[in-house]
């Protein structure tokens, strides 16, 4: 399967084409930020691609501007959600060990709490 394939046919793949609702908080053309079914921090947000790429093992074969991208929208979430001047966390798990679930690409964006180190 290719891995536009792969990360489309998920969860977050249903998300993007509006087959399952997502509480969502910003979105442009190239990305959304939902917030986490699951929530580990009272702000507990997703940013995804729109399109596919299932995780950052494929990072060299996704457009540095949409990495980039993604990483600037992470940024306008934690201001939107009032954690710029407290701080805040972005984690991107990769693979099993990493802990991924979901096989599309997404970065957590956490605050609202003291954040420990090093993560579980
Ligand atoms: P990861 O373990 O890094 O792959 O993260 C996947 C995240 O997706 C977990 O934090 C889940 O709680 C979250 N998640 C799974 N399904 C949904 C959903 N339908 N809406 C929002 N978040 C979800």
């Amino acid at each position: 399967m290719k891995d536009a394939e792969r990360s489309s046919d998920t969860v977050f793949g249903a998300i993007v084409r509006g087959e399952i609702p997502a509480d969502i908080v910003y979105e442009d053309e190239q990305c959304i930020a939902f917030r986490d079914l699951n929530p580990q921090a009272p702000t507990h947000v997703l940013v995804i691609p729109r399109t596919g790429i299932s995780g950052l093992q494929q990072a060299d074969q996704a457009e540095p501007e949409l990495l980039g991208h993604l990483l600037q929208v992470a940024q306008a979430v934690a201001r939107q959600e009032g954690l710029e001047a407290d701080g805040w966390r972005v984690v991107v798990n990769v693979g099993e060990a990493g802990g991924q679930t979901v096989e599309h690409l997404h970065l957590h964006v956490l605050g609202g709490r003291q954040l420990t180190w090093p993560p579980g």
